[in-house]
């Protein structure tokens, strides 16, 4: 724990943390000390996680970056918290992310955004951004973020750390605060696919605070770690002929596939027709999920209230307007525009239809074959400030998103850099509840 807490103090201008608990910590890894004395240490003991800014924790600030949440306390504390608190995992601070974790890059963060340790001139990434830092720069073992479209592997990659998200339903979202509910997933970040595979373990399973948890029993994911002989590999030829795709990405990509095909497993192009409509199906159901979602912050049941408002209407008018960034704002507008009756049909009925066929295709694919590989993002890290228009941010999401569209589990593992020492992620998407498969084959790769 001192050794963490010293590296949180002396990076500070990374901007990864939003606050530490170090007396907290302390206590916890005396009373992990004390078990293990005793023999009744839990799996975890040691090791010291942090929590991206959307996840329920008693007693503390819980506010997803966002002046919207100003002040607010939790009153309860998370399943998957709760089973690494369980399971001895020493928790040791809120990390920063984008607000209400809609973003790419931790810049929409009312706290400004997170730092890349490789150039802090660039992003880590997002939308848990700081959790990506925070691993990557040795501020604790593990981070816990959430993943809507992408957000844990996407910080992964340009960290050069492991980001895995689970099958959708895996792991409970009781005490997760919601974006978009039926892409949300909790998901590990790590430095090895041993410790996504533990941590997995750890918070998987079904839940009575979750209705939509999974009823499926939990693998014991880490004790299974050992990749069969021969796997069913397919890649999607289009994403890597994409001519957003960096070179050096294309590259690291290309040389993976060789080494595989080396190895003696069967890696084939494959037809994916719907990559142009996975941004907007994407942008339209989740806008539409988060401006439902967010209408309970209104200035009186949560966090930030305006000062200055003259009847009820006023106040949540105002409370909202000051409250909210200016992305979370244009989300709930666009969702607000796709679910109003007249355009319900034309874009969010449309859009369901699409992710139907997205979500359809992906599983057939993940029957033919037993993983598609990809690259986990189109570019490496990008300059702060970059990207000022939405819709350009947007567009990197592009390998992502398919995943999070169709449920299915998916994690980015470091392949290498490019010429500029900036990380390069490769990306593996395995069928729905084929976690332990896809752990093991990751295993490999890194
Ligand atoms: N970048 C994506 C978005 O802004 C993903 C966010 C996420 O996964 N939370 O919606």
């Amino acid at each position: 724990v001192e050794y963490y807490l010293g590296n949180i103090e002396r990076q500070q201008h990374l901007n990864a943390f939003l606050e530490v608990w170090a007396d907290e910590a302390r206590a916890q890894a005396e009373a992990v000390d004390a078990k293990l004395a005793a023999g009744t240490a839990g799996p975890l003991a040691g090791m010291v996680v942090g929590l991206k800014d959307v996840l329920a924790y008693a007693g503390h600030s819980l506010q997803s970056s966002s002046r919207m949440l100003d002040g607010f306390k939790s009153l309860f504390t998370g399943t998957a918290v709760q089973r690494l608190l369980d399971a001895d995992a020493i928790l040791i601070g809120r990390q920063n992310c984008d607000e209400f974790a809609m973003g790419g890059s931790n810049e929409t963060s009312y706290f400004g955004p997170a730092r890349n340790a490789a150039d802090p001139s660039r992003v880590p990434g997002g939308s848990s951004g700081g959790s990506a830092v925070a691993v990557q720069a040795d501020m604790c073992l593990a981070s816990i973020g959430s993943d809507t479209g992408g957000s844990v592997r996407q910080p992964a990659a340009f960290c050069g750390v492991v980001g895995f998200k689970p099958t959708y339903s895996r792991i409970s979202r009781y005490g997760l605060v919601a974006f978009a509910s039926s892409f949300d997933q909790i998901g590990p970040i790590t430095r090895s696919v041993q410790d996504a595979a533990l941590l997995l373990e750890i918070m998987a399973g079904p839940d009575g605070m979750d209705s939509t948890a999974s009823q499926r029993e939990v693998p014991k994911y880490s004790e299974q770690l050992t990749p069969a002989a021969h796997y069913r590999i397919g890649y999607i030829a289009d994403a890597i002929d994409n001519e957003g795709l960096n070179p050096e990405i294309k590259d690291a990509m290309a040389t993976q596939l060789d080494l595989l095909r080396d190895q003696g497993h069967l890696v084939e192009a494959v037809e994916f027709p719907y990559l142009d409509f996975m941004i907007p199906t994407y942008y339209i159901l989740t806008t539409a999920e988060a401006s439902s979602n967010l209408g309970r912050f209104d200035g009186v049941k949560y966090g930030y209230r305006a000062p200055d408002a003259t009847d009820l209407e006023s106040l949540y008018k105002k409370s909202r307007a000051q409250g909210f960034g200016a992305e979370v704002q244009r989300r709930i507008l666009l969702g607000t525009f796709v679910l109003s009756a007249n355009y319900y049909d034309a874009y969010y009925t449309k859009a369901q239809r699409v992710r139907r066929l997205i979500k359809d295709k992906t599983d057939e694919l993940l029957r033919q074959y037993d993983f598609l590989v990809l690259p986990t993002t189109p570019t490496t890290a990008f300059k702060i400030g970059e990207k000022q228009d939405p819709v350009s941010m947007y567009l990197a999401d592009i390998f992502t998103v398919q995943a999070s569209l169709a449920g299915v589990p998916a994690i980015s593992v470091p392949v290498g850099e490019d010429a500029a020492g900036l990380p390069i992620g490769l990306q593996v998407m395995a069928g729905a509840f084929r976690e332990a498969e896809l752990l093991a084959f990751a295993n490999v790769l890194t």
